[in-house]
């Protein structure tokens, strides 16, 4: 195992085996970039899902590769064939949709035929179709079943059948077990991967799900505003996680604040661990990420750290513990009871402890103030068209400034209720509070909160002038 960083798969439509290629895609709405130079391919006869949290861009790169969509910039291949112009009638591809609008007034077998009888199919291929159709989606004696008196699940195999009826070799699934509910979507979803080994063609679907993105997948790409995370096989995701959002998003983890300052040692919770990453060259603060199921729970004076039993909840076949190590609350996963209040030891294996890179590159959000006028010992600029004044009697007009706010001192508030807008671009829990990411028109914000927020969001952001810091860059700088 390496460090690890972002390495999306760049498309190589010439490579064997690749159904659809998307390179360099971007796509803007009003003026709003959604999409930010996605590159993927696609290979065929996989179960390839798209996830990641409402509005990161799947659905619009789903519509893109049926053709609803045209890409603002970057090119859509079916094979080495450009495909960017050529309309969703014209693409080997059917897609399922999460409200699937089947033919209420025509029964099962009519609502899977429909598509064959407008390519006036003759009767007897017609009749083969859907019998091979039904058997695959198991409704093997509801031919003449009206629709409404259908089960949401099997309302949903019709839909699936009348798409793959047409014989595509892309079939397109947007969320399609989102109206059903949680039993019947387990159900479903190993039904639709036994659907695609057995119809033996390339399903892309979409999903906010990650525990769905892990049942079904050969192939899951995680994606955050707009931007691929990382592309690989459910374990890849789950056991190498190529950053915190993709290790918070993908199944339970800690994470944890951490400092590199040698290879294959890492120091977090007042202990230095033995790990198998080396160091970035870069940087010495690192974000940890340890998997609940990873810990070793063993006597305290065995224990490479303690902690202090805060809760314990049976999960049927392990204990899910909450304990308290220094200020951090470590998830754990233990087939070992242990009570409430009680110390334990906890140690971990090198291969548990990931090594992620940051997701903000400093520790608080540094930001030039280029223009700043200073009266009686009080500084007075505009961030965000709003106007701040921090008492400093050190800074004098000729200064060069910038201003460094520390993240605990930001707090975000509702929409137009603070000192200016932002868009919430991250939220990671961090083991005992919630580390932020706010993106405004001209600055990215580090923002450390206790509060919970939902990421992708437009929240306020406001700011306790008296927490501001003046730093004067040196000399040689402003000479520049
Ligand atoms: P969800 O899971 O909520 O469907 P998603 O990841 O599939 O989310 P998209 O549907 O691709 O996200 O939307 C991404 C962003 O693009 C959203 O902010 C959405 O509002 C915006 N968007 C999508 N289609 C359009 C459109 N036709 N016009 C304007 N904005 C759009």
């Amino acid at each position: 195992m390496s460090l690890k960083d972002v390495k999306p798969q760049v498309g190589d439509k010439t490579a064997e085996g690749k159904l659809v290629t998307l390179t360099n895609i971007c796509k803007s709405f009003d003026n709003e970039e959604i999409l930010k130079n996605v590159n993927l391919y696609i290979k065929d006869k996989t179960f390839v899902t798209l996830l990641g949290p409402s509005g990161c861009g799947k659905t619009t790169i789903l519509r893109i590769i049926g053709g609803f969509e045209t890409p603002s910039s970057g090119e859509v291949y079916f094979g080495d064939t450009i495909m960017n112009d050529v309309p969703p009638h014209k693409r080997p591809v059917n897609t399922v949709f999460q409200k699937y609008a089947l033919f209420p007034h025509l029964n099962v077998f009519e609502n899977i035929a429909f598509g064959l009888r407008i390519k006036k199919l003759p009767e007897a291929e017609i009749k083969a179709a859907v019998k091979k159709m039904l058997a695959l989606v198991d409704l093997k004696g509801y031919e003449r079943r009206p629709i409404n008196k259908l089960s949401g699940g099997q309302q949903q195999r019709v839909a699936i059948a009348r798409a793959l009826v047409n014989m595509p070799k892309l079939l397109l699934l947007d969320e399609p077990l989102g109206a059903l509910d949680l039993k019947l979507r387990k159900d479903m979803q190993l039904e639709l991967k036994k659907i695609q080994q057995q119809a033996n063609i390339t399903f892309i679907y979409v999903t906010h799900d990650q525990e769905e993105a892990l049942t079904m997948s050969d192939i899951i790409v995680v994606m955050k505003s707009g931007k691929i995370q990382q592309i690989g096989t459910p374990q890849d995701i789950y056991n190498e996680p190529a950053n915190a959002f993709v290790a918070d998003f993908i199944g339970e983890s800690n994470i944890i604040d951490a400092v590199m300052t040698e290879n294959k040692k890492v120091t977090f919770c007042g202990h230095e661990f033995d790990c198998v990453d080396d160091r970035f060259e870069d940087t010495t603060l690192v974000d940890v990420v340890v998997r609940p199921e990873d810990v070793d729970v063993t006597s305290p004076e065995n224990g490479m750290v303690c902690g202090v039993v805060e809760d314990s909840v049976f999960k049927g076949v392990h204990y899910e513990m909450t304990v308290k190590c220094g200020e951090y609350y470590w998830l754990i996963h233990s087939t070992d009871s242990q009570p409430v209040g009680a110390t334990i030891g906890m140690s971990l294996d090198p291969d548990c402890i990931h090594i992620m890179r940051k997701m903000f590159p400093t520790t608080e959000t540094h930001i030039d103030i280029d223009e700043f006028t200073v009266e009686d010992g009080k500084v007075t600029f505009t961030l965000e068209d709003s106007e701040f004044t921090v008492d400093d009697a050190s800074v004098s007009e000729d200064d060069s400034l910038s201003a460094v706010f520390e993240p605990f001192d930001i707090q975000i508030t509702a929409e137009n209720e603070g000192d200016f807008n932002g868009y919430l671009d991250s939220v990671i829990y961090k083991s005992y509070y919630n580390e932020m990411i706010v993106i405004t028109d001209n600055n990215r914000w580090l923002v450390k909160s206790y509060s919970d927020e939902q990421v992708g969001t437009t929240v306020g952001v406001k700011i306790n002038p008296q927490a501001i810091r003046l730093e004067k860059k040196e000399a040689a700088q402003n000479e520049v």
